[in-house]
């Protein structure tokens, strides 16, 4: 079977990997990976034009709860055991962090905690914090003013790991071949005769094809703050959208994000950028001292349902609209495309099929 995966950004490498996982050593299968921009990008995510690369990496469903109907929520807890499994697979342990999310407020909004607990579902699974507590799990955030909880069965994958690692992986395949270019509509119908199956992951780049898709924009800075030791992501309840602020590792901390129904890619406004040090700043004094290493814009890619979806047109399957949950329902997504690949190209069981519903997208 040969395919093409177009966009290499956060789904589409999730379905190479998927279907590696899932193929073993089948010398039948080959992936050609097509992307814009070349595997190896400098270590600085400055310039990169996939939003998963500088998103938070966290896995919320608890969080993110009030955005899912029942079977979204469902499917956005199993993406946890997805990734705790794909960390072993790809050998990188420290690329997942299992340790749960705090959910702050500050001291003088009491209300925000009970408020959030009322809004989200699976709320047995959240917990007010003591300061005794809070010693043991947090004790850099001890002289913190204001409220804290814990969803501990929340999650958090460090990116730079989880690029470092799966681009090695699928380099180092020799059913895998990483072609850097920009595919154009025209190229797509030449890739049709080429391949088996071509698998369009474009991210925000397919919005000429899929014409309700739509960007909403999210900035993230990025600072290194060695005095401050975190070790779990923490979420801050804002008045206009939660801030969050995560460790990624060797003293980094991303600091993100707005959300802002723009496709505006002009660099951050003032008060957006306050926002999110004034948040910082709140939670740790020591944030006042840390360095601002860079500054991050991206659209996320958004239909108007909210929802991911996939498009299902001959050899040609199309997924998008990964909105704010990229990291949460991209592994159900792409578990389903592979699944499509295996129902329709061969005899052979190649794929194991899954439960997550494929729609009719607009175009
Ligand atoms: C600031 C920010 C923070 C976020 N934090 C989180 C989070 O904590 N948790 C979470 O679950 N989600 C988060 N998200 C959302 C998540 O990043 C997106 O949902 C997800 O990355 C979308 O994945 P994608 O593969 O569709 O697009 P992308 O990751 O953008 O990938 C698209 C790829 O296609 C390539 N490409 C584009 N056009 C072409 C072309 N013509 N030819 C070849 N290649 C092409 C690009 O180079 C890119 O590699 C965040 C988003 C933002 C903006």
């Amino acid at each position: 079977m040969k395919i093409a995966i177009v966009g290499m950004g956060l789904l589409g490498r999730l379905v190479a990997l998927e279907c590696l996982r899932q193929t073993g050593l089948d010398e039948e299968l080959t992936i050609d990976c097509y992307n814009s921009q070349p595997p190896i990008e400098n270590e600085s995510i400055r310039h990169t034009q996939s939003v998963g690369r500088l998103a938070a990496g966290l896995l919320g469903p608890y969080t993110e709860s009030w955005h899912f109907d029942e079977q979204t929520f469902e499917e956005a807890k199993l993406a946890i055991s997805y990734w705790e499994a794909l960390s072993e697979w790809l050998n990188a342990p420290k690329m997942f962090n299992s340790k749960g999310c705090l959910v702050a407020c500050h001291v003088n909004d009491p209300g925000a905690l009970p408020l959030f607990k009322q809004r989200m579902q699976g709320a047995d699974q959240f917990s007010l914090l003591t300061k005794n507590e809070l010693l043991k799990l947090e004790p850099s955030l001890c002289s913190f003013n204001g409220h804290l909880g814990l969803l501990s069965h929340e999650a958090q994958i460090k990116i730079p790991i989880f690029y470092r690692t799966s681009t090695d992986r699928l380099l180092n395949d020799s059913q895998v071949k990483w072609i850097s270019k920009t595919v154009t509509a025209k190229d797509f119908s030449h890739l049709s005769k080429a391949y088996d199956w071509i698998i369009d992951c474009r991210g925000f780049a397919a919005k000429e094809h899929l014409k309700d898709l739509r960007g909403i924009r999210g900035d993230l800075i990025q600072m290194w703050a060695p005095d401050v030791k975190l070790s779990r992501p923490v979420r801050f309840l804002h008045p206009k959208h939660p801030i969050y602020i995560v460790p990624i590792g060797s003293q980094n901390y991303v600091i993100g994000t707005t959300e802002i129904e723009s496709e505006d890619i002009e660099p951050i406004r003032a008060r957006n950028l306050m926002d999110l040090l004034h948040t910082a700043y709140a939670l740790h004094p020591a944030f006042a001292e840390a360095r601002v290493q860079s500054i991050h814009h991206g659209l996320r890619p958004t239909l108007p349902s909210g929802k991911p979806d996939i498009l299902d047109e001959g050899n040609r399957i199309t997924a998008n609209g990964l909105y704010r949950h990229g990291y949460l329902l991209g592994p159900g997504i792409a578990q389903q495309i592979v699944g499509m690949m295996g129902m329709n190209a061969s005899k052979k069981a190649f794929f194991k099929p899954n439960t997550f519903k494929a729609c009719e997208t607009p175009h």
